[in-house]
């Protein structure tokens, strides 16, 4: 049940993150859709669906903290929380730069604690949160050209684990779901012949939708799932059995 909870969603603009954002409106809750830097698709989708929008960088904290601070104000104490912002800056790792290995980083796994942190102590204090990260299949198996990609989306995995921990006492729930390939900007991105011979290996035969995540994070976010926390959800057309 949702009751009127109020969900914020990063990266909840595009791509799967739009598919959660509808989803958890659909279910009743009161969306806030964080984005980083396309105000078009950003306001496409406000106008579309109604959700309010707030623009701010999940890799930078000070700017995390206002935006929390500005959607709790507005919007309402925040009790589900979907990190799932995130980019790649692809590159076999002999020729990597220290740019495009700290910008994944940044956005795909400092988010973690930036978007976290400065609303935590809330759900703390109201003994209720939801807590749901998205990793990514390539994170549990790593994939060549990936290794700043790789160690971010494993290093969310550890991180869910460890606040699984220390949060549940408090009602508060934290996982992860390890997407396979799904078809969005970031995929249809991937040169056609290799995208072609990524689903090759896909033994469902196709690339997922995003709506197939945003099933998940409904029912991670729902109160009575109160019992599933640390756990790692693999929805990836078996392409990668954990
Ligand atoms: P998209 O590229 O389609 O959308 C990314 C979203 O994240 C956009 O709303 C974008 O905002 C936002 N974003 C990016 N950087 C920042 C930032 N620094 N601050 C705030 N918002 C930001 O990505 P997907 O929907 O494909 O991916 C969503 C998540 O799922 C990512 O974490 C990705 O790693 C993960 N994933 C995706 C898979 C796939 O196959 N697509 C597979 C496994 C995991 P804006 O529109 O302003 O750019």
């Amino acid at each position: 049940m949702a009751s009127g909870r109020v969900a914020l969603v990063t990266g909840g603009t595009r791509g799967i993150g739009a598919a959660i954002s509808k989803g958890l409106q659909a279910k009743g809750y009161k969306v806030a859709a964080n984005y980083g830097g396309n105000d078009e698709a950003a306001n496409a989708f406000k106008a579309e669906t109604g959700i309010p929008v707030f623009k701010f960088d999940v890799g930078d904290y000070a700017a995390c903290e206002a935006g929390i601070k500005q959607i709790e104000s507005e919007v309402g104490p925040i009790d589900i929380l979907v990190n799932n912002a995130g980019i790649t800056r692809d590159g076999a790792f002999h020729k990597m730069t220290f740019e495009k290995w700290q910008a994944v980083i940044k956005t795909n796994l400092d988010s973690m604690f930036t978007c976290t942190r400065p609303l935590i102590e809330g759900m703390r204090s109201r003994n209720f949160g939801r807590i749901i990260l998205i990793s990514s299949i390539n994170g549990q198996k790593g994939q060549a050209g990936q290794t700043n990609y790789s160690a971010a989306k494993a290093g969310v995995i550890g991180f869910a684990k460890a606040l699984a921990q220390e949060s549940a006492s408090k009602g508060i729930t934290v996982n992860v779901i390890a997407p396979g390939y799904i078809a969005t900007d970031m995929v249809m991105a991937v040169p056609e012949d290799i995208r072609n011979k990524i689903i090759s290996t896909i033994p469902v035969g196709r690339l997922g939708e995003a709506e197939e995540i945003a099933r998940a994070v409904e029912y991670l976010a729902d109160d009575s799932s109160g019992f599933i926390t640390g756990s790692t959800l693999t929805i990836n057309g078996a392409q990668y059995i954990t």
